[in-house]
């Protein structure tokens, strides 16, 4: 498992992918990357002191990622990263959050006092797909309410069940927002499949993202450089 990556297009940045306790909302259909998360918080803090020994600090920009949310990362890993803030000179961090911390963002933003980049997953907006099949747990209806707490929304496209019509809607939605990421789902342990004639039909059709500097587009989950790489 890759755990140290630097991201050297769009904004540069370095990024960690540390280790977790279990994913508080944990019901994804989609989601194996859960297997990650671990009970042992001594174990999660050793892994976690080791990954961010890499940090350079040499664009001034970290994102940290960990197979659930920012609060579901142990008080003295949190401790680390806010270290590395202040040895590496870092002067803005991305994090991600589920829905369900939404309420909870302005405690990370005080406690770390740089500016913050809060990416959440909502994979779908259309409400039915989102929660009826993927089960993502993000009871909004409509976008503005996730603009209200969240700078950038994580997209999935790709999914058997989906359709043309709603990944035209959800690129017109991301635009609305300052920073976006879109996934090209890729068949995992889970039952939820990869439609592969909409991949190809997404690829043609919004190749141009890849010049995009607000969304960052991962044909493949490892296009960050973390994660289980080939
Ligand atoms: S919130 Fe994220 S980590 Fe948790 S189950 Fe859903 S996709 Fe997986």
């Amino acid at each position: 498992m890759n755990r140290y990556s630097k991201i050297e297009n769009k904004t540069k940045r370095e990024i960690v992918l540390l280790k977790a306790k279990p994913c508080k909302w944990g019901k994804c259909t989609f989601c194996d990357y859960i297997d990650d998360n671990e009970i042992n918080e001594e174990k999660i803090n050793r892994i976690n002191r080791d990954v961010l020994s890499n940090v350079t600090g040499e664009f001034g920009i970290l994102e940290v990622i960990d197979s659930a949310s920012v609060f579901d990362l142990p008080l003295e890993t949190l401790e680390m990263i806010k270290n590395v803030v202040e040895e590496k000179n870092i002067k803005r961090l991305f994090f991600e959050a589920h829905w369900i911390y939404r309420n909870r963002l302005d405690e990370i933003r005080d406690y770390f006092k740089i500016p913050i980049t809060f990416k959440t997953g909502i994979e779908s907006f259309d409400n039915d797909f989102r929660e009826k099949v993927l089960r993502k747990g993000a009871n909004f209806t409509d976008y503005r309410e996730v603009k209200k707490y969240f700078d950038s929304p994580c997209v999935m496209v790709g999914i058997k069940g989906q359709t043309k019509e709603m990944i035209d809607r959800d690129m017109e939605i991301i635009k609305n927002f300052s920073h976006a990421t879109v996934n090209i789902f890729e068949n995992n342990s889970t039952d939820i499949k990869r439609d592969e004639e909409l991949v190809k039909w997404f690829v043609e059709k919004y190749r141009y993202l890849e010049d995009d500097p607000k969304v960052d587009i991962l044909f493949e989950i490892t296009d960050f450089g973390v994660g289980e790489l080939d």
